[in-house]
């Protein structure tokens, strides 16, 4: 899937309003600040709204132009908080209506050479615009609140994924805790049989940290949806470490076996 070394993860719901840019967003931050190399790129081609959660809302050039094959994604990429980078799109119908949704696999191909990460925050359905970041993904994360009609739209997401052959890394139960009614995380996971990865509280922070353009992350890490998130970032760091000892595992036997010499690894 990818060209390069680094993960397309691509943030999904059934729904809108779940918080999938509020999760790219703190997502790309959390695994910025844990030292990898990350992009968050704002896949709602037609609902964009990570460049206004983040104050890039004037950004001349977005992905609607990349998309459209007027400019380069260096030109649309710019400056996130703690040092990620952030690929705004557009807010113009006509910015829109040029875009070509299908560019959007090369790109994010291309990206996965320069980060460790590249984070697709996705339109919502299964509209022509999202189903380009499910089936370029190396995984999808997808976020859900939890009551019933937000878990149906998250089935079909699933199904989806499956169509397109993209793993499900799993589930991010999104608001929890805002009324004794809910679904509990295990009853969401068991219902749509994957696995939750972590549960976010609602949280008051979020909404402050909102209207001050910042990720919660970055005004409060102590605030329940910031240390959930910094758990969530733990975890894919964590995992991806891991995968890439498996390559420099299979890399050392592989020339080992053609040297018929001794296994070394990591160095001399
Ligand atoms: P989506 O991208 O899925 O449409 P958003 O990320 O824009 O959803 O979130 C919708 C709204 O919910 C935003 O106003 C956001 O600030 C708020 N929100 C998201 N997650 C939380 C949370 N854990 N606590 C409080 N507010 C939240
Ligand atoms: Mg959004």
């Amino acid at each position: 899937m990818t060209n390069g070394k680094g993960r397309i993860l691509t943030i999904a719901s059934g729904k809108g309003g779940t918080g999938k840019t509020f999760l790219a967003a703190n997502l790309g931050t959390a695994l910025t600040l844990l030292g990898k190399r990350v992009v968050v790129v704002d896949a709602d081609i037609g609902m964009a709204d990570l460049g206004l959660y983040l104050g890039l809302e004037k950004s001349p050039i977005t992905l609607h132009e990349v998309l459209a094959g007027e400019a380069t994604i260096e030109q649309a990429m710019y400056d996130g908080p703690a040092g990620c980078k952030i690929v705004p799109s557009g807010l113009s119908l006509s910015g829109f209506s040029r875009a070509n949704p299908q560019k959007l696999k090369g790109v994010a191909e291309d990206l996965t050479r320069t980060f460790d990460f590249v984070i697709l925050d996705c339109g919502p359905g299964l509209s022509k615009e999202s189903t380009v970041p499910l089936a370029v993904a190396d995984d999808v994360i997808i976020v859900v609140n939890p009551d019933l009609s937000s878990l149906a739209d998250s089935l079909r997401i699933k199904m989806m994924c499956e169509a397109v052959d993209t793993q499900i890394r799993g589930v991010v139960v999104n608001r929890s805790g805002l009324s004794k009614a809910e679904l509990a995380p295990r009853e969401v996971g068991s219902m749509l049989g994957l696995s939750i990865l972590v549960d976010i509280p609602d949280d008051d922070e979020v909404r402050k940290s909102a209207n001050l353009k910042v990720p919660v992350i970055m005004k409060n890490k102590n605030s329940p949806a910031a240390a959930a998130q910094t758990k969530l970032a733990q975890q894919l760091a964590g995992s991806e470490a891991k995968e890439e000892i498996v390559e420099e595992i299979s890399k050392v036997k592989k020339e080992n076996s053609k040297k018929g010499g001794k296994f070394r690894l990591f160095g001399k």
